[in-house]
């Protein structure tokens, strides 16, 4: 394994555009739970409750859950070493782009600037109806709903529920920086949410060598990746960036 870490560092240093695409298992030691498999959210709550039309008719009941899940057991959770990893990588210069599939702000924490948030943001909550956005680490959630100053509509998280659309400048540049990187590195993502996990693929298309970090295999593993890492983020972000930045460190 630490031949192979080698290797793919190299690999990521010769790049001239690399993009990290990443899931929801980055977070996983940060003490967010992935969506799916043994220990994820819907094993204990009904995706219903994130579902658009679901929760336009029903928002005061889906609400409750809402805040339960992302502003109440999530409302601590900090960067762990994963996140801190590709946020260095691309302060060095190591790193071009960042797409990623989670909500939870962590990657921006970590200080990554280029985040293409393919999902949206839970931090922020927008009007549907005047467009207004509130910072939720702002809001006081002990009352909910929440609603807009302005006209009492009442707010949504600005991440995607399930039937909503992408949003058009987070899909445009994710997939236009897929098309021009020559590697991607996956991090914990089951490759099962589409069309996020198009992102990839595109990438894989147009030439780039694959590198995924999971410690199980996904529905990458068999179809792109050319280098699959397996073990933890942390760990194994932490073991590439010694390699990555060996010789600044040793002067
Ligand atoms: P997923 O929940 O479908 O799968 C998680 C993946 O992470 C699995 O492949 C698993 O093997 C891997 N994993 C688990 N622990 C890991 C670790 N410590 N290090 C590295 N990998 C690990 O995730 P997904 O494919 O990203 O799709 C779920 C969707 O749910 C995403 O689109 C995302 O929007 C959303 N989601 C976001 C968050 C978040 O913001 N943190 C949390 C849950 C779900």
């Amino acid at each position: 394994m630490d031949l192979l870490i080698k290797e793919t560092a190299e690999i990521i240093k010769e790049s001239k555009f690399t993009l990290a695409f990443t899931g929801a298992g980055i977070s996983v030691e940060s003490g967010i739970p992935p969506f799916r498999g043994e220990d994820g959210l819907w094993n204990k709550y009904n995706p219903e409750v994130l579902d658009l039309g679901y929760y336009m008719n029903n928002p005061e009941e889906c609400w409750v859950y809402i805040r339960e899940i992302f502003y109440d057991f999530f409302a601590d959770a900090k960067p762990n070493k994963a996140h801190q990893v590709l946020a260095r990588m691309e302060h060095e210069g190591l790193l071009h782009s960042l797409v990623t599939q989670n909500i939870d702000n962590l990657h921006q924490e970590a200080g990554s600037r280029i985040v293409h948030e393919f999902h949206g943001n839970s931090k922020r909550l927008v009007c549907r109806k005047c467009g207004e956005v509130y910072d939720a680490n702002k809001m006081d959630l002990k009352k909910i709903p929440p609603r807009c100053v302005a006209d009492q509509e009442i707010l949504k998280p600005d991440f995607i529920f399930f039937g909503e659309g992408i949003s058009p400048s987070a899909f445009e540049n994710s997939f236009a920086d897929a098309e021009k990187c020559q590697v991607c590195i996956i991090v914990g993502s089951t490759g099962e949410v589409t069309p996020a996990s198009h992102v990839p693929r595109a990438a894989k298309q147009n030439g780039a060598t694959i590198i995924e970090i999971n410690p199980r295999e996904s529905l990458f593993t068999d179809s792109v990746t050319d280098i699959h890492l397996q073990g933890t983020a942390s760990k194994v972000l932490a073991q590439l960036e010694q390699y990555l930045f060996s010789q600044k460190e040793s002067v």
